[in-house]
């Protein structure tokens, strides 16, 4: 069965240019972090007088589900890495809008802490005893009671359903969004692309010996099985962090982690590294190779330092260099994983085998309609690969040269800054995107984003501007 949105009708050829939204949404993909800032800062900007469009998050479970156990990702106990700080407004810069001196400007970031993480605490009447408890970290699930929180808050419109297809549909995006059974379709005027996509992994996991990411969280979750004392963990990233912490110390379990680079890096978390995730000026004038390396050095395939203290109070976790190319399992005996390093190869014996390699990011790639693929290969000058599209990101997080919109924050770290995939400056992240939808919204380096990226002229003054939208 199928039917349209009623939502919002139907785009007539060429109504939606980039640079306004002409009263259609921005659709989210999945309900989570991202799509709730989104919402969030589109809400208060529209309080304003900002003609910015509302965002739709197309959601397959419930507001924030990554962060809940039983959805793959946590057991909901795990604490969050980042400060709760660099909450939904983190980095309340909001010189997108206006002058640093412009009135109106500090008008939106006092309007946006009203949905910070002190606000929802302050709302629970537990921020007095958070303080006093030495400000912990949250767990995942007490993130996701905040999200929640903020988005019921943001009055974020939510359809339920998978997002089946995605299609370029007169000069905006057109979801097929399936829910039991039946298709909706929902328009939109731009498209964000939220998530870390479903589990790739190296290994083809078979639900017992050998699990994916989820595969282990719903375990975990239920009862960790005692014959498996030895655990190998293939990644060395968060997701194998938050899984290595769980095994180590929520059940005593051996761990050898099989990571691609010599030992367990930690994240970088000095003042001079977190900048350029709370505030990228001056991250496109670094070489390629200076941007590549400062990723790997404090982002891709590193334990947060929040873990790496956990797991300094155990003596059971150890690592192997190399990338697993293999598991032979024996029946109902350990499982043999090989491994390859320098040209040699080598073998480990495991009772049970976690494969915590993460999310495929080019995920989407698969549910894009033949107009949008198309249009995305002529944009990338080829078929889409994972460092063509990084290298394709625009100012405001959005592919350059499609039709309409498709903003890829995941993907956003090497062209634009390393916060963007991640929960480091989600306010930035907004201003970023919603800029495409306005002409005169400045981007970090003062020129007009999303005047520049769809031709439209400058406008002359911000404060006029500001003037003549509120
Ligand atoms: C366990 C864990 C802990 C992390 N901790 C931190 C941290 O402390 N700090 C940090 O900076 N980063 C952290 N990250 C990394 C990253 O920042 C977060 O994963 C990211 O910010 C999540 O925000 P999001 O809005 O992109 O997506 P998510 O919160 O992952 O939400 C994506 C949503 O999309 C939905 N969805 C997916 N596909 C579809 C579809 N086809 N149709 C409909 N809905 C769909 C999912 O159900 C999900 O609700 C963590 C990641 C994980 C997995």
């Amino acid at each position: 069965m199928s039917h349209t949105s009623t939502l919002f009708p139907a785009a007539t050829a060429g109504s939606w240019a980039t640079g306004g939204h002409d009263g259609a949404p921005l659709l989210v993909i999945g309900a989570g972090p991202k799509a709730i800032a989104l919402a969030v800062k589109s809400r208060v900007l529209r309080a304003a007088g900002f003609d910015v469009p509302e965002v739709v998050a197309v959601e397959r479970d419930c507001t924030a589900a990554n962060w809940r156990e039983g959805r793959g990702w946590t057991n909901g106990r795990q604490r969050l890495g980042t400060l709760p700080e660099k909450d939904l407004g983190f980095p309340y810069d909001c010189t997108t809008w206006g002058d640093s001196g412009d009135p109106l400007v500090a008008e939106l970031a006092q309007r946006m802490t009203g949905f910070g993480w002190t606000g929802h605490l302050l709302d629970l009447g537990t921020y007095a005893r958070w303080i006093d408890r030495g400000r912990p970290q949250p767990s995942h699930r007490e993130w996701a009671a905040y999200l929640e929180w903020a988005a019921r808050r943001a009055d974020l419109r939510t359809v339920t359903g998978e997002v089946r297809r995605a299609e370029l549909d007169g000069g905006g995006w057109e979801l097929t969004v399936e829910d039991g059974g039946s298709d909706t379709v929902v328009r939109g005027c731009g498209l964000v692309v939220s998530g870390p996509g479903p589990t790739a992994g190296v290994v083809t996991a078979d639900g017992t010996r050998v699990l994916d990411t989820g595969d282990f969280w719903r375990l975990a979750t239920r009862e960790l099985p005692v014959w498996a004392q030895h655990v190998v963990v293939i990644g060395a990233g968060e997701t194998a962090g938050s899984i290595v912490r769980e095994l180590a110390l929520g059940h005593d379990r051996r761990v050898t982690v099989v990571t691609p680079r010599a030992t367990l890096y930690s994240r970088g978390e000095s003042p001079f590294e977190n900048r350029y995730y709370s505030d990228p000026t001056s991250w496109t004038d670094l070489t390629e190779a200076d941007r590549l390396e400062f990723i790997r050095r404090t982002d891709r395939a590193v334990f947060s330092q929040d873990v790496q203290n956990d797991l300094a109070e155990s003596a059971e976790v150890s690592w192997e260099p190399g990338r697993v190319v293999g598991t032979r399992p024996s029946g109902t005996g350990p499982v043999s994983v090989d491994v390859s390093y320098g040209g040699r190869q080598r073998t480990l014996h495991a009772d049970l085998v976690v494969d915590a390699t993460g999310g495929d990011p080019l995920w989407f790639t698969d549910i894009l309609g033949p107009r949008a693929d198309e249009a995305l290969r002529s944009a990338l000058g080829g078929a889409a690969s994972l460092r063509g599209v990084e290298r394709a990101i625009g100012t405001t997080l959005a592919v350059d040269g499609l039709p309409a919109p498709l903003h890829l924050p995941n993907l956003a770290a090497f062209a634009q800054g390393p916060g963007f995939p991640n929960l480091s400056s989600l306010g930035l992240l907004s201003d970023r995107v919603l800029s495409a939808y306005v002409p005169f919204a400045r981007t970090e380096n003062g020129s007009p984003a999303a005047a520049h990226e769809a031709g439209v002229p400058a406008a002359a003054s911000l404060a006029d501007q500001g003037a003549l939208h509120r």
